[in-house]
């Protein structure tokens, strides 16, 4: 059925909010009265409610999948393509709505919102559609018959940089791999993923098999991570409440997958293509305002062409005028935590040459941050280390190949990074080098068929295509 709200008053038009929790096939009220402002972050107005799930309605979700798990895990995984195959369908037929949607509750221009958060996830859902129908869940291995089964019920926690590709990559892997699952979305954008659920509903999918309680963090976040129902928690977010999650699913002895920060490297090597480097290193930062986890947010430099860089940084960078290509950062308290850094790294003797930490000329209204470019950073400083996820991006200097190596590798994090040269061997080899996940070689395009995920503080196990998929399978081997 479609998302009517059995318990209260949903929000009508473009966006649509629902009072209710999507649990075993229907939308139902939330066990507690307590809900949750969804607010534009251009307009800062409130354009709906939802309801600040409980631990009781995660019991009550975590319940219906457990009971959903034996029928889907059994269902042959040609049924499973073919329901995944009507779910990306679905989501072409409401491209416009799932934009829409983003840009009312991220803020993102609707351009980028079509684009990247829509196209992405469907393009994703897609993927995991034909892998399904592909994939070698049954092989024998000399005397063995070795099965891939599904590890079970999926606690799954997301952020709101990407509030539906993070959902879809791993809503559409576990359901692919025969698992059930429990999504927490961010409460800051909770209405795409009931737009999701929406449509899974619409496609078919059997009822309990996926479940969604919007909440907050430390409450049903939290009762989902801990709840002894789930069998694998695979969280998307920062680094420390991925430790928090890491630690509990450690003393349960369950499954997690964590997809945490960045601090990613672009490295341009002498020789590179400077002007390209720069204008897609600086777009690669500014979009989505700077709110991805995998942006390369530190560039790297030679000395003899560092100066030049700058002035190409300076020039892309104005093309991100907030209000038009660059939208607002998430909420207030995300605006306020990219300010307090770019202060940080001008008193920790970073040089500003774009932006700053003052709103943008005549924007009282709206999450906006300036696109700032920091020159002559020092690799130990705040901003040189920590994430900051907001459209900030700081340009250092190296040496020789040697420190660049060194600089780009001299963080806690390793989650993506990019390398420019002109010869593309020597640029390879670098990328080796590096100790981080997945690295652009000279522009090389997204692949969502690529594995995810990060070395170091960045995370546990990888998400997107087959490396994503077995994150959410087990195995089983039988003698003769
Ligand atoms: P969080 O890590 O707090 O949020 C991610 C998700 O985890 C949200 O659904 C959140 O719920 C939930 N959550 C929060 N606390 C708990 C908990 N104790 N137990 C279980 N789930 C919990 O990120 P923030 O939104 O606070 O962002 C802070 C910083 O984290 C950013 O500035 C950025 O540096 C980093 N970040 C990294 C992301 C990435 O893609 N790697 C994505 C988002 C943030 P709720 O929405 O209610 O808080």
């Amino acid at each position: 059925m479609d998302g009517t709200a059995e318990g209260g008053q949903d929000t009508q038009g473009a966006v649509r909010a629902r009072d209710a929790q999507y649990i075993d096939g229907r939308w139902r009220p939330a066990a507690g009265g307590g809900r949750i402002d969804v607010v534009d972050p251009v307009t800062e107005k409130v354009i709906g409610q939802v309801p600040a799930g409980t631990a009781e309605d995660v019991d009550t979700a975590v319940r219906a999948a457990r009971a959903a798990l034996p029928g889907w895990a059994a269902t042959p995984p040609a049924e499973r393509a073919a329901v995944l195959g009507a779910v990306r369908d679905l989501m072409v037929a409401r491209r416009a709505e799932i934009a829409a949607t983003v840009t009312a509750e991220l803020g993102a221009p609707p351009a980028f919102a079509t684009a990247v958060h829509t196209d992405m996830p469907t393009a994703v859902m897609g993927s995991f559609a034909a892998i399904a129908a592909a994939y070698t869940f049954e092989e024998q291995v000399g005397n063995s018959r070795v099965f891939q089964e599904p590890v079970g019920v999926v606690g799954a926690i997301t952020p709101w940089n990407y509030p539906l590709h993070q959902v879809v990559a791993k809503a559409a892997p576990a359901l692919a791999a025969g698992c059930t699952v429990v999504l927490k979305p961010a409460e800051d954008t909770p209405l795409v993923a009931q737009l999701f659920a929406a449509i899974l509903d619409e496609a078919g999918l059997p009822a309990g098999v996926f479940n969604l309680v919007t909440g907050l963090g430390p409450v049903a976040g939290q009762a989902l991570a801990e709840h002894p129902g789930v069998d694998l928690v695979s969280f998307t977010g920062s680094t420390a409440v991925g430790r928090q999650i890491g630690a509990t699913a450690g003393a349960a002895v369950k499954r997690v997958a964590l997809e945490l920060g960045g601090k990613s490297a672009n490295v341009i090597l002498p020789g590179a293509d400077l002007a390209r480097a720069v204008n897609v290193g600086i777009a690669n930062v500014f979009a989505n305002s700077g709110q991805t986890c995998s942006a390369w947010t530190r560039m790297l430099v030679d000395a003899a062409r560092y100066d030049e860089a700058v002035e190409l940084a300076v020039t892309a960078a104005a093309k991100y005028v907030p209000g038009e290509r660059l939208g607002p950062v998430v909420n207030a308290k995300q605006r306020e935590r990219v300010r307090g850094y770019i202060r940080r790294g001008v008193a920790e003797g970073g040089r500003i040459v774009a932006g700053g930490p003052e709103a943008p000329d005549g924007m009282d209204t709206g999450y906006f941050v300036r696109p700032t470019v920091f020159a002559d950073v020092a690799p130990g400083t705040t901003i040189a280390q920590e994430e900051i996820f907001g459209p900030v991006v700081v340009l250092m200097k190296y040496e020789d190949e040697a420190d660049a190596l060194r600089i780009a590798n001299g963080t806690v994090y390793g989650l993506a990074g990019a390398v420019w040269g002109a010869d593309e061997a020597a640029a390879v080899a670098f990328a080796r080098r590096m100790d981080t996940g997945q690295v652009d070689i000279n522009g090389g395009r997204f692949n969502p068929l690529a594995p995810f995920g990060g070395y170091k503080q960045s995370g546990v196990g990888r998400e997107l295509g087959v490396h994503g998929l077995a994150e959410y399978l087990q195995t089983k081997s039988l003698q003769f």
